[in-house]
């Protein structure tokens, strides 16, 4: 089973994503994981990523579609995966949706997990002062939601008209919007 979590940055994507690819026995594969262990390793991909995450921007299409590419090749997420923080733009989109067609898949579920952003913007505050992650602070916090508004969101539309579109109320604890995404996807 193919699931894509899509929310704005501190909807809780990275949470649920663990557990229900846990559940389902599929990977988790997340762009933006891979992209800060390459910062942290110091690989090309590292360097060449590193200037847009620290500005909260999106790192370019010619530089995520190799990466996403080599990570629908392997062979652990043949069967199945769930993907956190990609596609992300609409060129990311159609790579994934046109990379399952030709192997017969298609994403099976497409979660939308909704926080309205006075808490998003709390959530991600409260993961600055536990992660320190560089791309936590105020400024860059308000870029990153304003690019999600602008790049990310208009993917809503796109899987709509596929009609795989779950909307979650990503609000309760992290167990209940467990429990939310479990009835969606129906294992
Ligand atoms: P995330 O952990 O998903 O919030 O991603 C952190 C940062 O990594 C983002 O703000 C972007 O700079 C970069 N990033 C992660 N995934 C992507 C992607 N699919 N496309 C472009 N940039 C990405």
């Amino acid at each position: 089973m193919f699931i894509l979590l899509l929310g704005a940055p501190g909807a809780g994507k990275g949470t649920q994503g663990a557990r229900l690819a846990a559940r389902l026995g599929v990977p988790k594969i997340a762009t933006g994981d891979i992209l800060r262990a390459a910062v942290k390793a110091g690989t090309p991909l590292g360097r060449e990523a590193q200037r847009y995450m620290d500005a909260g921007k999106l790192v370019p299409d010619e530089v995520i579609l190799g990466l996403i590419t080599e990570e629908l090749a392997q062979p652990a997420a043949r069967g199945g995966a769930v993907f956190d923080g990609f596609p992300r733009t609409p060129a990311q989109a159609e790579l994934v949706d046109r990379t399952l067609a030709a192997r017969g898949q298609r994403l099976d579920h497409v979660l939308l997990l909704e926080v309205s952003d006075d808490a998003l913007v709390a959530r991600l505050q409260r993961r600055a002062a536990i992660e320190h992650r560089s791309d936590d602070t105020p400024e860059t916090i308000r870029t990153r939601l304003g690019v999600y508004e602008r790049d990310t969101a208009p993917l809503v539309a796109h899987y709509a008209a596929q009609g795989s579109v779950h909307r979650v109320p990503a609000v309760g604890s992290v167990d209940e919007v467990a429990a939310a995404i479990a009835r969606i996807v129906g294992q």
